[in-house]
């Protein structure tokens, strides 16, 4: 297999492998400890040095299982970067959001259940209306002075947000967000190409990309309806299912059928055309693969493979297959 490329975290030091792995759906829901321990191990074993993790991922049962595999895997702290999030941490009125209290409380439950003494990113994982952008900044910044976070980030924010949380830790002289977690796969591309554009030369903002499958769609399987234990089948997945099954999602189906032929004339799969159309965009700094086994996970890494494939000429067809609707309309 070709060799990890290492990119670095927007304008940081800290060299991210292109490719890493994530545990949103699977760790707990879908696979176990072992499974789980698995494909790290497998991931890491292909370069991968990022591992992707929230508190609201399966309610805190995937920092635990994560933290129990890193415990089992040994791996010396100074050879992988671990993340968590804080947003959605229980029911109660102070177990969620970007208080201060929460974020302080999301970052010790995470160093707790993921067995480590720092995070190497902890992110906001959405915009919270409801906590003064400063308060938010300040809490970050002093998780940084305390050593507990190396660097803090944004998920899914907008750019003028990213901007003033700059401004503010700037003019507070704590640290500023390094990195976003945005998605961007073939159908979802506005924040990533167009709103976060003007940050990533002013802020060295670094970009740690999520769903570069769309949950499963950019593989093809979900041509002939849902597959038994696909992510799309799952007991509360409803949502997602009717995103699938929505006038979008059918469309999207029917994208991804035209796509795999792309891919089938390049020599190479579905998924890993798209994680490779992911990689060619020189503001990613890391794609963060999702997967429920070894066959799918090998698959994905593969992609690195492709990326040399990607031509002008290809990158033409499938830009003409995405932004085109069937009846031949542009899309926007
Ligand atoms: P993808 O869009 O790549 O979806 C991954 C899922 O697709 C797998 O779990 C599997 O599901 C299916 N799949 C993957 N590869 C293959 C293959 N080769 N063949 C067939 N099926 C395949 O990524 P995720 O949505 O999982 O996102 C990746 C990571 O990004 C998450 O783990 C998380 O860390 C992060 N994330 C962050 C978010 C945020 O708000 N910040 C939101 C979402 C994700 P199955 O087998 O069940 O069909």
């Amino acid at each position: 297999m070709m060799e990890m490329p290492y990119r670095r975290l927007g304008s940081s030091g800290l060299k991210v492998s292109a490719l890493s792995f994530g545990s949103w759906v699977t760790f707990h829901k879908q696979i176990d400890l072992a499974t789980s321990m698995g494909l790290m191990r497998q991931a890491y074993d292909a370069g991968v040095n990022f591992f992707d993790n929230a508190e609201s991922y399966a309610s805190g049962d995937s920092e635990r299982l994560m933290g129990e595999a890193l415990q089992q895997l040994g791996w010396p702290r100074s050879s992988y970067i671990v993340s968590t999030k804080v947003y959605w941490g229980g029911k109660l009125p102070t177990q969620k959001g970007l208080s201060k209290k929460h974020v302080r409380d999301a970052c010790d439950n995470g160093l707790r259940r993921l067995k480590v003494d720092y995070l190497d990113l902890y992110f906001c994982h959405r915009p919270d209306h409801e906590t003064p952008l400063e308060e938010t900044v300040r809490a970050m910044g002093e998780l940084v002075q305390q050593g507990k976070v190396l660097y803090w980030g944004t998920s899914e924010w907008e750019a003028d947000q990213i901007a003033e949380a700059h401004g503010i830790a700037r003019a507070l002289g704590v640290a500023p967000p390094t990195m976003e977690q945005p998605q961007y796969n073939l159908f979802e591309r506005t924040k990533v190409e167009r709103d976060y554009a003007r940050l990533y030369d002013s802020l060295g903002l670094g970009t740690t990309l999520w769903s570069p499958l769309a949950s499963g769609i950019l593989t093809g399987k979900y041509a002939q309806g849902v597959p038994d234990g696909s992510r799309m089948s799952l007991a509360g997945m409803e949502w997602l299912r009717a995103e699938l099954e929505s006038a979008q999602g059918r469309l999207r189906v029917a994208q991804a059928q035209q796509l795999a032929l792309v891919a089938r004339e390049l020599g190479c799969s579905l998924p890993q055309l798209a994680i490779a159309w992911c990689l060619r965009n020189p503001r990613v700094s890391t794609v963060i693969l999702g997967a429920t086994s070894s066959r799918q996970l090998q698959e994905n890494l593969t992609a690195l493979e492709v990326l040399p494939r990607l031509d002008a000429a290809v990158l033409e067809r499938i830009e003409a297959i995405v932004q085109t609707k069937p009846t031949g309309r542009a899309q926007y």
